[in-house]
C-alpha cells in the first residue's frame, strides 16, 4: 500500500530561487515561522511514498499567507520622542533608538529624546533615565 507524508515549508516566493525554510510538520509551525521571518509563501510538500519508503511521486502546492489568518503577539518595540522638538522614531532594537538619540542629540544642541518601550497592545511606557545626562 503506497502512503503520503506530507511536510511544510516557509518560503519567500514561488520562484526556482527561493528561500526556504523547514521542513515542518505541520503547517501552523511553519506558517508562525514564514510571519517571523516575513515570508509570503508555505510550500506543502506531498511525497507518495511505496512500502519500502521509496519515493513513487512528489507534489508540491504553493499557498500564499493572506494578511493575518493567525494573530501574532506585536514584538517589542522601541519608540523614541524628543521632548524638546517632538521628532519621534520607532526601532526594533534598543541599541537602534539609542543610536537615533545620539545622533539627533549631537546635532540638536540642548535637545532630549525619551525612550518608550511597546510590548503588545499595552501602549507606551517610559524608559525613565535610560541614558546618562551629560548636562
Ligand atoms: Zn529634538
Amino acid at each position: 500500500m503506497a502512503y503520503t507524508e506530507t511536510f511544510w515549508m516557509a518560503c519567500d516566493s514561488t520562484e526556482s530561487t527561493r528561500a526556504e525554510y523547514g521542513p515542518f510538520a505541520t503547517r501552523a509551525e511553519a506558517e508562525a515561522t514564514a510571519r517571523r521571518l516575513r515570508f509570503g509563501y508555505l510550500l506543502r510538500y506531498e511525497h507518495v511514498m511505496e512500502e519500502q519508503d521509496e519515493i513513487q511521486d512528489v507534489r508540491s502546492i504553493f499557498i500564499e499567507l493572506g494578511e493575518h489568518p493567525i494573530p501574532l503577539p506585536l514584538p517589542l518595540q522601541w519608540h523614541t520622542r524628543c521632548a524638546s522638538c517632538g521628532l519621534s522614531a520607532i526601532h526594533d532594537h534598543s541599541w537602534q533608538a539609542e543610536v537615533w538619540a545620539d545622533i539627533h542629540e549631537f546635532e540638536n544642541q540642548r535637545h532630549f529624546v525619551r525612550l518608550f518601550e511597546r510590548r503588545d497592545d499595552k501602549g507606551l511606557r517610559e524608559i525613565t533615565h535610560w541614558r546618562q545626562q551629560s548636562a
